[in-house]
């Protein structure tokens, strides 16, 4: 049986945000205030609640300032962008991030598209993901960036190596892609009109799963010691409607056949919160005209 690495994500991240203190400090000492990211949060989504206050707990465990806006779900577009316009004009945010999904008769896009891009932490808005696709300096959006990360941790060079994308979202799937490309991946992207998803997929040397699906990888989809990354995070609410959370690969089977795996939880999810930090650190140092840091 195949000897599986179980990728520590939970470790890799606590390793970023150790850094982040420290560049956060750092930047405080020279500047006298804290770096800021403010969360934007319209309505009463209960995920979205749960992740908006993992973002504030990870800010202050990095010595960032973090502004909580909470906003009624039945705000109108337009206060909605008047509210992030003088989010854009507060000297104390670095980043803006607005919490998706937003209620229906809000239009993300337009939305997305009304934070300053120097602020935009998530790497959403039109001109980032331009300059995303040309390879040109940029926000790169949280998950994908986390991934590319503990790709790097298993693989030293990614050049040449047959990569499954599954999903095409522009949160994930599309942003990977570019990533991937640049690493110099051969990438293939398996989406929801995809025939014969496990055939594709059984001739990568990696495989990334950020379908929503719960346990649709499983582990005869995978080539004996192909790298699997796990984005889903698919909540499995149990009869009293608390319970855990699965990805989308099935562990147990993939773990006989894969070289490498991340578990859910515990291995994409905290990369995205970390990545998030460095990505308000950056666009902290961007806007004061420091040099980018290492991280
Ligand atoms: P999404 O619903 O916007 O996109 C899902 C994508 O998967 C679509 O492009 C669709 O074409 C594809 N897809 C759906 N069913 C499929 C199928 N049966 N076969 C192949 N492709 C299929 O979702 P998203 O926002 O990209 O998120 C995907 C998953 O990742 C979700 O479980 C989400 O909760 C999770 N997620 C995790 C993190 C993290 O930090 N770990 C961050 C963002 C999203």
């Amino acid at each position: 049986m195949q000897r599986t690495t179980v990728i520590d994500g939970a470790a890799h991240a606590a390793a970023l945000r150790r850094r982040a203190a420290e560049v956060a400090a750092d930047l405080r000492s020279k500047t006298g205030t804290a770096p800021g990211l403010a969360t934007v949060l319209v309505g009463d989504h209960p995920a979205s609640q749960v992740y908006v206050r993992a973002k504030g707990r990870a800010c202050a465990g990095s010595q960032l300032s973090a502004f909580d806006i909470r906003l009624p779900g039945d705000i109108s577009e337009a206060s909605l962008a008047a509210e992030i316009e003088q989010l854009n004009r507060d000297d104390r945010i670095d980043g803006v991030l607005v919490q998706l999904p937003l209620p229906r008769h809000i239009e993300p896009h337009r939305i997305l598209g009304a934070i300053d891009p120097a602020r935009d932490v998530d790497g959403f808005h039109p001109v980032n993901v331009g300059r995303l696709w040309s390879g040109l300096p940029t926000m790169i959006p949280c998950t994908p960036q986390g991934c590319i990360r503990l790709l790097r941790t298993v693989h030293a060079d990614l050049a040449g190596l047959g990569t499954v994308v599954i999903g095409r979202s522009n949160i994930v799937g599309k942003p990977l892609v570019a990533l991937l490309l640049q690493a110099d991946c051969t990438v293939t992207v398996v989406h929801s009109k995809t025939r014969d998803a496990g055939e594709i997929c059984r001739g990568a040397d990696i495989v990334i799963a950020a379908a929503g699906q719960p346990g649709m990888v499983n582990g005869n989809w995978i080539k004996p010691g192909a790298t699997v990354l796990d984005v889903g995070i698919n909540p499995m609410p149990n009869s009293e409607g608390r319970g855990r959370v699965v990805g989308d690969v099935d562990f147990h089977s993939v773990s006989q056949v894969a070289g490498a795996i991340t578990p859910v939880p515990g291995g994409v999810g905290p990369m995205t919160i970390a990545c998030l930090l460095l990505n308000t650190l950056l666009a902290a140092c961007r806007r004061r005209g420091i040099a980018d840091p290492a991280f």
